[in-house]
């Protein structure tokens, strides 16, 4: 029996990806990269292959590419970061396609049979190539990544920089990509692909997103304890909580190692049955303590860290930190289910 179980909302999902294409009017690279963002890269996966507007996906490195073809999925699999010597043999062996944005990614695959993407820095300052021409038959694609896509006057500088590089090359790519799930936000004219996770993870990727996103996921954990504690008393390490009256507090199975930021200690809120119910002490490795006064809150009772009351990024804004942050930092120990 699992103590925390996150809950992958399989319609919802697919609906997030229809309403992705339909806004944007071009197919969807599904990044899902770092277990797709925390939430499990099979299950992720494996929904959104069977849909016609998921051309291809988006991993980190070669691993992740293998992890994902032996999970079954035969679209195309990019590989973001770059190549190194030595993983060359793995491209071919699991069809994988290299996003290549040094030279030296260029040298690992000289010779070899095999398409690529080239990414641009236009702004990002991270992987990429000036504004070189990559002069290569093997070229099926390029690339560029917005640094700050709620800063519009920046990003539009780097569209225009794109812009130019794409006009450069002077024959029509299959993929030209650019738009994150903020970058979606401008509506290029000359890309052929999004390269979008988070929003279709059901999170908002800027205030007012004109995209309506479903919410995905849920999580949410089990109570191992529940006691009253006098007036006075502290509450986990370090005494950072001391109760000021009779509280009824719930030790729930989920800590820092699970992925619940230590910076929420005494200042997140969980829900018990839709009713907020405060953090209080520090977070530790595997529970957390909160203030279940006023509940009947037993034993073996579930508890809401994210669903209808709070998304991971509310959670995150209160942690100090961004949402895929705080997903990518979910634990294995906490079951997936796809429902
Ligand atoms: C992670 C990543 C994305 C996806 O970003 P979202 O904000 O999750 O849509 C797209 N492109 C690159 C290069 C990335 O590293």
């Amino acid at each position: 029996m699992p103590r925390a179980i996150l809950t992958i909302k399989r319609q919802a999902l697919i609906d997030n990806a229809l309403s992705l294409y339909e806004y944007s009017k071009k197919p969807i690279i599904a990044v899902v990269k770092a277990n797709a963002y925390g939430v499990g890269m099979r299950e992720v996966s494996r929904v959104l292959e069977e849909l016609d507007c998921v051309h291809a996906f988006a991993v980190a490195c070669v691993e992740e590419g293998i992890e994902l073809r032996l999970a079954g999925i035969s679209k195309k699999i990019l590989v973001l970061g770059g190549l190194l010597r030595g993983e060359e043999k793995d491209l071919l062996e699991y069809r994988l396609t290299p996003v290549v944005s040094h030279r030296e990614h260029l040298e690992a695959i000289r010779g070899m049979n095999i398409t690529f993407h080239v990414k641009y820095d236009t702004g990002m300052g991270r992987l990429g190539f000036m504004e070189e021409l990559i002069e290569d038959e093997r070229v099926e694609g390029i690339l560029s990544h917005f640094s700050s896509p709620l800063d519009r006057e920046f990003s539009l500088r780097q569209v225009e920089t794109f812009r130019r590089i794409v006009m450069s090359y002077g024959r029509k790519l299959p993929y030209i990509h650019m738009e994150s799930s903020a970058g979606l936000l401008y509506r290029l004219d000359f890309t052929t692909h999004i390269r979008v996770g988070l929003a279709l993870y059901g999170e908002k990727p800027a205030p007012d997103y004109p995209v309506e996103l479903k919410r995905v996921l849920s999580l949410k954990a089990r109570l191992i304890s529940v006691k009253e504690l006098p007036p006075n008393h502290p509450v986990s390490y370090s005494r950072s909580y001391i109760t000021s009256k009779p509280t009824l507090v719930g030790v729930v199975a989920f800590g820092y190692a699970d992925g619940l930021m230590k910076s929420l200690s005494n200042r997140g809120f969980l829900y018990y049955r839709g009713k907020p119910v405060p953090v209080i002490g520090n977070i530790t490795m595997d529970m957390t303590m909160l203030d279940l006064t006023g509940t009947d809150a037993k034993v073996g009772d579930w508890v809401d860290i994210v669903g209808e009351e709070q998304s991971f990024g509310d959670l995150a804004k209160l942690a100090g930190t961004i949402p895929y942050e705080l997903m990518t930092n979910l634990s294995s120990r906490i079951r997936r289910e796809l429902c």
